[in-house]
Formats: C-alpha cells, structure tokens, sequence
C-alpha cells in the first residue's frame, strides 16, 4: 500500500534528497525534475480542490461556493448539471418567515439546519412543521421527535402506498406478513424468510442506521419466481424496523383530521411562495456568487414578497372593512440574518404556530 503524502512534506522530502544527492544520476536528476515540476503543483492544485469541495463532491469554477445540481428547467432534455444553491424557506399564510441558503442538492440533509437557523432567529421554535417527501428520513423525524413539534412530514412512496396496485401487490417487501415475535417474515409462497444478519448505513449528515437482512431459504423452482424477485440464488429483503416504526407514525397524522388539513394547505402555502417568486417575479437565477452574496440577495427577494404580500392583504382587508369587516392584522417577519449572525430579525412579532417548509 502506497504511504499517503501532502505536498508539504513531499516538498521537504525533495529538499533533503536535493541536498543529500549533491550530484545525482542523470535517471534520478530527471524523477527529481518530474517530482518538482509535475507532481508537486498537482498535489496542491488537489489539496486546494479539496478544501474548496468539504462535504460536496463538485463545485463550480466560476463560483466556488455553488455546488451542480439537477434543475427542474432543464431545457437541454438531457439532465445536465448545472452550478447552483438549494434555498429553503418556511412560510405561514404565504409569508417567508425563514430562509436558508445550502450547497448539497437534497433537500433531506437541509431540514436540521434549516430548523437550528430558524430557532436561534427567533429563539423558539414552531409547535408544528409540516415539510413534502422530501423530507421525510430516519434521521429528519428522530431530529424532530427531540426537538418535540408536531411534525407532518411525508416520507418517500407516501403517495404511492395508498394506491390500488401498491396495496394488493403481495411481492413488496412491505406487504409480505411480519412475525414481530419471532422476527421472521413470510413471502407470498408461505416460506420463512430469516434474519441473516445486520447491516449499518450512515447518512451525508453522519446518521447511523441499523437495516436487518432476511432471507428466504429455497426459491429454487419456485411458481412464483418471475413475479417475486430478480435476483440470483434466494430472495433477500433489507429492512429499517426503526424507519417503518417511524413511518407508521408519521402516517397515521398524516391521515387524521389534522394532517388532512396541513397536507391540503401545503401547496397553497410554501409552494405557492416559490411560485410567487419564480414565476410571477422571474426570479429564476441569482445575479450574485458567493454564498453570502446569494443569501442576501435570497433574503432581499423574500422580503420584497413579503412585502407584496402585506400590501394585497391590506388592501384586501381595506376594501373589506369599508364593507363591514375587521382589518386584517398582518405583522410579518421581514429579516432573517444569516446562522452565525448576532444581528436580530428586524421584525418578529409574529406567533409562529407551524411553519411549511419547501425548496
Ligand atoms: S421466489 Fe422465493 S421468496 Fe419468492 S415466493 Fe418463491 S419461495 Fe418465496
């Protein structure tokens, strides 16, 4: 195995052989020239691209804050990457009341330091969240058992587990019964599938996840092996029980009373503050690079539809009060100052009791 070098020391590795080796062979005087010349600005060109990357794997060069991302505008049809940031904001009746700026472009990863942002804005945080499928992890709904809000937060084939097909299709692993007892599972031919051992999966954000593997011990001709599986040898199935514990929490809000309300007003809510500023306003890209740079110019956007928003709903409320109904009494929050700020939002009087978030 070849020993890891930085070029700091390859350098000063280089400067004692130099004056070790006062005349060299004309063989070893070229590998020197090839080490000092090639590989040593290399090195340090891969040193320095790796500080700029930290946790992503790409990074622009004409920005080097911007990660590339697939973008729903994809004009090319060919699923190109291009350089860009993962805004996120919460909002309440349709205005921004937080914003954060990230460079990963999934948006699981975004929902703990979105909330930690936002709570250290306001210093409380809201008594509920409610966020789509792209939020929902093991890790997101663990987060915010801890942070004790009454979270609405779909997780991924939300959707398509209510379905028809979904449901009365015996070969998901989902369907396949579940011996808690006993910890085995059955496959639709009545065999026993055992667990044969652990497997451990660890997120971007550094969270632990413990999966169980089960398997089925003869599919050797089998009547139902084409329908069942693809696999060689026998059918082995991966299961999160945590996961699936915490799914079977989140769905049951989501199914009540209460989670139908919040579901039916997610899209008019915080989607609807995305298309506000994408369509409406033609904020489709920002003028700006630079982390800090693209957060304010986020931030002064937010603003400015918040703005927009007071004054159609006080006009509304105007005309409405001429005719007999009570002022509409908005107190929106304007600023949000970035994480590590000590500045305070300029204005926080609102009482914020859930928050939708979106990217
Ligand atoms: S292929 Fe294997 S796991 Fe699938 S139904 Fe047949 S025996 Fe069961």
């Amino acid at each position: 195995m070849p020993e890891k070098i930085d070029s700091e020391e390859l350098r000063e590795r280089l400067a004692v052989i130099n004056k070790k080796l006062k005349e060299p062979s004309k063989k070893v005087a070229k590998e020197l020239q090839k080490l000092q010349e090639e590989h040593l600005p290399k090195l340090e060109k891969y040193e320095k691209d790796l500080e700029i990357l930290g946790d992503r794997n790409s990074y622009s060069k004409t920005d080097h804050d911007a990660t590339f991302m697939r973008m729903k505008e994809d004009h090319m049809k060919n699923g190109q990457l291009k350089p860009a940031y993962n805004p996120q904001i919460s909002t309440e009746n349709q205005f921004i009341t937080h914003a954060t700026i990230h460079q990963t472009p999934g948006d699981t990863t975004t929902l703990k330091s979105h909330l930690d942002s936002f709570e250290k804005a306001y210093n409380k945080q809201s008594k509920e969240i409610v966020a789509d499928a792209g939020y929902g992890s093991e890790e997101n709904y663990e987060m915010l058992e801890k942070k004790g809000v009454d979270a609405y937060v779909k997780y991924n084939y939300f959707h398509m587990e209510q379905k028809k097909k979904t449901k009365n299709n015996p070969f998901l692993a989902q369907n396949l019964f579940y011996n808690a007892g006993q910890d085995f599972y059955v496959c639709p031919m009545g065999q026993r599938m055992e667990n044969v051992g652990q497997g451990k999966r660890i997120s971007s954000n550094g969270h632990l996840s413990q999966v169980t593997y089960y398997q089925a011990k003869n599919c050797e001709g089998c009547p139902l092996r084409a329908q069942c599986h693809k696999a060689t040898g026998n059918r082995r199935i991966e299961v999160n029980h945590r996961l699936n514990f915490l799914k079977q929490q989140a769905r049951e809000k989501l199914m009540n009373e209460k989670g139908l309300e919040h579901r039916s007003k997610r899209p008019i809510e915080a989607e609807a503050a995305f298309g506000q500023l994408k369509s409406n306003n033609k904020f489709n890209r920002f003028t700006l690079t630079g982390l800090e740079k693209v957060e304010l110019e986020f931030l002064l956007m937010a603003i400015g539809h918040n703005l927009r928003k007071m004054v159609a709903k006080s006009m509304q409320s105007g005309l409405k009060s001429s005719l007999g109904y009570k002022p509409y009494n908005s107190r929106p929050v304007l600023y949000v100052p970035r994480e590590n700020s000590n500045q305070r939002p300029l204005i926080t009087t609102l009482e914020f009791q859930n928050q939708k978030i979106a990217a």
